[in-house]
């Protein structure tokens, strides 16, 4: 067992970690390395009901099936932001054009009266 120095008879309470190597554990249980790639550039996938597995259709890479859902849920709610944002653009642009056609109706009723 390593020893434990203290640092200071003055204090007594704190002490330096012991500074010889320890040798590590053995692993008992070996698990498979899996790497997942939490999305892909490609836009196509393949599900493995079986397996449970989520892949790109397009490279192959295995992908983690919730980080997918996860980036999908959020584009779509990207996607319904940007809709409602045009939406309200395309209503802004209407009145605006409503508003110009009365001017212009105005202005040639003047201009007939002027005539
Ligand atoms: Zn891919």
């Amino acid at each position: 067992m390593a020893t434990v120095k203290k640092i200071n008879e003055d204090v007594p309470d704190v002490v330096l970690m012991p500074k010889e190597d320890f040798e590590m554990p053995e692993l008992k249980i070996i698990l498979p390395k899996e790497e997942f790639r939490p999305f892909c550039p490609h836009d196509k996938i393949r599900i493995w009901e079986y397996h449970r597995i989520v892949e790109c259709y397009g490279c192959g890479e295995r992908l983690d099936p919730f980080d997918y859902l996860l980036n999908v849920g959020k584009k779509e709610n990207n996607k319904l932001s940007e809709l409602k944002w045009l939406g309200y653009q395309v209503k802004h642009k209407n009145e605006e054009i409503e508003k110009l056609k009365k001017e212009i109706s105005k202005l040639n009723s003047l201009k007939r009266k002027a005539e």
